[in-house]
């Protein structure tokens, strides 16, 4: 127990790039205490020797462990031996979560004088640094997102270190002990605005390897699953398709803690600034990083807009997902033909929700004379089927117009040198009979 080494900058490397610091540091625990919070139990200020670090956190996982183990003492400083841990990133900080840990010491003098090392900010951020006892002190006096006077001498202020300071702030703040802090409670400043400028997501093909803001709906969520990296450890996926009043949808994809704690719901809307789109193959998504900032809900005219837009429109859209091989705009046609004896593949993957794309050459071997036109709904993007009632045409979405307008429901039998399928047409059999619905109905009536 003499020598216990602490894994001296752990913090600094951590700062720096969360992934490639070292995995299993050896650390000291210098407070704790119980919250309540989504993802961890205990927060933690943990010092590495050189630096402390007060965005710390045991994992909600082990909680009984280490609320066991941990003493609930101030006056003690266990040390402890990380053995995994995660990052939580969010748009001006990586929060460190430890997922599992074997206790060193439940009690050690403190090692080495480590100084507060405040992690990373956004260009709108101050480095507030205070070491040693001075951090001791404001320490449990500090929320996240909280607002605080800040006072004291004026030798406070110094030039930013930029080396152990990404705020891009000029100055930084050091606390010493004459320093008072004071939670402006009644003055309380905003959190920084969240501003977008948005992309419609019809746009964003156009976009690829850049980053772009997107305001959309989460049209579906599905589970987080377990994915294998490559160097072997494993992480959680979740994939969520967003859509906008474009009538588009793309992807988007969480990793990681993003991916397991995401808690945005269908028909809630996202915000998100400083979205990535990746391009693959001809199909787009959109990836986030910790420099991006997501919100549910975000308060603006758009979002009400938006909600309005799913709640009238969303059921009749045509959705054209930008995420899909079919949909996306390629040209490789020929990779994607297929011999209708393709389905007689056993293990043959179908999308449960999307079915499944691809081309086919074939001939018309048959074509169901009967039919071919239906009276549909003259409301914008409906197509439902109208019966007519009192000289006024009303469809299944409740729309109850006066006039109809002709669209075609043709259905064909294609074949190919393997097999035959029977396919259904919409407004697409206007190329194939050169004459557009609406007049075709009116050659039929006369
Ligand atoms: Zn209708």
């Amino acid at each position: 127990m003499e020598n216990i080494q602490l894994s001296e900058n752990f913090f600094q490397e951590f700062a720096e790039d969360a992934h490639f610091a070292e995995p299993q540091p050896v650390l000291q625990i210098l407070q704790s205490r119980k919250i309540e919070a989504a993802t961890i139990c205990l927060r933690l200020r943990c010092s590495d020797g050189v630096f402390s670090y007060i965005h710390c956190g045991f994992d909600k996982a082990i909680a009984e462990k280490a609320e066991n183990e941990i003493p609930d003492d101030p006056s003690k400083l266990p040390v402890i031996k990380v053995l995994a841990y995660k990052v939580l990133a969010s748009q001006d900080k990586n929060t460190f979560i430890i997922t599992d840990y074997d206790l060193i010491s439940i009690d050690m003098p403190k090692i080495g004088n480590p100084k507060g090392h405040t992690g990373d900010a956004d260009g709108q951020s101050i480095k507030i640094a205070s070491f040693a006892e001075t951090a001791e002190k404001f320490f449990p006096q500090l929320e996240e997102n909280g607002s605080y006077y800040v006072s004291g001498s004026q030798n406070c202020i110094k030039p930013a270190n930029k080396r152990f300071n990404s705020t891009g702030h000029d100055y930084e703040i050091t606390l010493s002990h004459d320093s008072v802090i004071e939670a402006a409670e009644k003055q309380s400043y905003e959190a920084p605005k969240f501003v977008l400028k948005q992309t419609s997501l019809d746009k964003l093909s156009s976009l690829s390897g850049q980053y772009a803001d997107i305001l959309a709906v989460i049209d579906k969520v599905e589970d987080p699953v377990n994915v294998k990296k490559k160097d072997n450890t494993e992480t959680y996926r979740r994939n969520i398709q967003l859509i906008d009043q474009s009538a588009t949808s793309i992807a988007l994809t969480l990793w990681g803690v993003q991916a397991e704690g995401f808690s945005g719901a269908e028909g809630q809307i996202i915000g998100i600034k400083n979205a990535f789109i990746r391009e693959y193959n001809g199909t787009y998504s959109v990836a986030v990083n910790s420099g991006c900032r997501i919100e549910l809900d975000p308060e603006s005219k758009d979002t009400e807009i938006l909600h309005q837009w799913y709640e009238g429109e969303r059921p009749n859209a045509e959705v054209k997902s930008i995420s899909t091989q079919a949909n996306a705009v390629s040209n490789n046609l020929v990779d994607e033909l297929r011999l209708f004896s393709f389905f007689s593949i056993p293990n043959l993957f179908v999308d449960p929700q999307r079915g499944i794309y691809f081309n086919n050459v074939g001939i018309v071997s048959q074509l169901r004379p009967d039919n071919v036109l239906y009276m549909s709904c003259d409301n914008k993007d409906c197509s439902k089927k109208v019966t007519e009632g009192n000289g006024l045409y009303g469809c299944g979405n409740g729309h109850s117009l006066s006039k109809f307008k002709y669209r075609y429901m043709v259905s064909m039998e294609i074949s190919d040198m393997c097999g035959t399928a029977w396919v259904t047409l919409f407004d697409k059999a206007e190329a194939f009979f050169g004459k557009p619905a609406q007049e075709m109905g009116e050659l039929q009536i006369s």
